[in-house]
């Protein structure tokens, strides 16, 4: 790489874009110096203005698009442009596919160093919009009311908004109302640089299955002025109300949740299916945000296990135990491990729920208490991760590769980390057979991935 970049600050140049970072933005290279520029897609050419020079890689601005991509189409949602939520309304639904396989395969091959495993393509939505149960968004103060939506691109301004295209619609309903209601008895929104005001987050929840409700009042304070009336309003605007949730957190912060939660009217929980199967999910629980999508991603998952009815399975950052039930319906015995203590009482509840007995779930760290239970006697035929983004720990991968279950299914978020460890797995005699990525977030750069990985005899 060159020391001094190719390009200035405001320099006007033609480009070519090669490809699409996992942020969405379009590359460009100079001399090969790479440019990032928003809303350019791979195969197109146009004149940039570079906005900002660092030393190893830029960004520019599009100023003109002389050529244009065929899957290039008008964004469906009135604010995409402003809004950070969505970074490929540009591109066509069978184009987003393409660029997540590619996604995909470039990291398998790049980090993991893994050239042969066979990528099956994106298992994509019929209708991409419309598919989130799950809407958490900022609120904010505006002359004579509240304003609730999102942030602004890299900023913390907030943007009134009406319809969210990937929310469900009963979200944007509920977001809207307890907008209004509050506006109606005066309740301050929080104000992030004077750290004063009521309400700071309204989130809101929906049952897919069984069209439940929950709303989650995120506060600063733990008094709601007029806090009753807000309730009663809330259940009289919306009847599919059946928890309504407050949840304090008085620090300055960025994080969205504090630790005090309590109900303030109705159930602690709403409840779900996917498949056949009941689950509650309180409020602070995580739950898949595409309930069509996740089916198709736990098929994909119990597909992988080839389990018989004889295993013994482990699921390691087991949520309310999701994945867990689903495949203890195939399994002998089930152990689910988490680290968030709510989610494991979701999870009790969950199997008792649907009279699951062959389960068991534990909280705490995936790579503390795996290592306990194999000290104890118990391994696994399969192991199933689910991680976050980060991806799994490395004493957990050590302590598999020492455990040796015959088969591991590792579910991803995250292609990179996905691919990082799929490589410290290979390296401890495990080998990848195969990856089905699942779409799970149309509209999104975010790509979700199972990997089928054996043990080597
Ligand atoms: N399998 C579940 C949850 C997946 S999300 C589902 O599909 O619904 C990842 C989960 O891992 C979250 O619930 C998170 O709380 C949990 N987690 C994060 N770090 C963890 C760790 N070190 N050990 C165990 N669980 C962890």
């Amino acid at each position: 790489m060159n020391q001094q970049a190719p390009v200035k600050k405001n320099d006007e140049i033609y480009v070519h874009f090669e490809d699409l970072t996992h942020e969405g933005n379009g590359v460009a290279k100079v001399d090969s110096y790479p440019l990032f520029v928003p809303n350019a897609l791979p195969g197109e050419k146009g004149k940039i203005k570079v906005v900002k020079v660092n030393k190893n890689y830029g960004f520019g601005k599009l100023m003109e698009l002389t050529e244009t991509s065929p899957d290039r189409v008008a964004p469906a949602c009135p604010i995409y442009d402003a809004c950070g939520g969505c970074q490929l309304q540009h591109l066509s639904y069978s184009g987003q596919l393409q660029i997540k396989y590619k996604q995909v395969k470039d990291v398998l091959t790049r980090i993991g160093k893994l050239e042969n495993v066979k990528v099956h393509p994106v298992l994509g939505m019929d209708d991409p919009w419309r598919y989130r149960n799950k809407a958490q968004v900022p609120v904010g103060d505006r002359e004579g009311g509240l304003i609730a939506g999102f942030y602004k691109h890299r900023s913390h301004d907030i943007i009134d908004m009406e319809a969210c295209l990937i929310q469900q619609e009963q979200n944007d309903i509920v977001v809207q109302t307890v907008k209004k209601i509050c506006e109606k008895y005066g309740i301050y929104a929080y104000n992030e640089e004077l750290h004063k005001g009521t309400l700071r987050h309204i989130m809101a929840r929906y049952g897919h299955k069984t069209g439940e409700i929950m709303i989650v009042l995120i506060t600063r304070t733990k008094e709601i002025p007029h806090k009753k009336m807000v309730v009663e309003d809330i259940l009289k605007a919306i009847p599919e109300v059946r928890s309504i949730v407050q949840n304090v957190n008085a620090k300055r912060t960025n994080v969205i949740f504090g630790d005090e939660t309590k109900v303030l009217w109705g159930n602690e929980v709403i409840y779900d299916y996917i498949g056949n199967i009941r689950f509650a999910i309180s409020a602070r629980s995580f739950y898949q945000v595409n309930p069509e999508q996740t089916k198709v991603l736990y098929n994909k998952a119990l597909e992988f296990a080839g389990l018989t009815g004889e295993e013994t399975v482990i699921d390691a950052y087991c949520g309310i135990g999701t994945i867990s039930l689903f495949l203890a319906q195939k399994a002998k015995q089930v152990y689910g491990v988490e680290i968030v203590p709510e989610a494991i009482e979701d999870a009790k509840r969950n199997a008792e729920l649907n009279g699951i007995t062959n389960v068991e779930f534990a909280v705490g760290e995936a790579e503390t208490i795996i290592p306990q239970w194999y000290s104890q006697g118990i391994n696994a035929d399969v192991l199933v991760v689910d991680p976050p983004r980060k991806g799994c720990d490395e004493t957990l991968l050590k302590t598999i590769i020492e455990m040796k279950p015959r088969q591991v299914v590792y579910v991803s978020c995250n292609p990179a980390t996905l691919a990082r460890d799929l490589r410290i797995l290979e390296d401890g005699s495990y080998q990848t057979v195969e990856v089905q990525p699942v779409d799970m977030f149309p509209q999104t750069m975010h790509c979700e991935a199972v990997a089928k990985i054996m043990l080597k005899l």
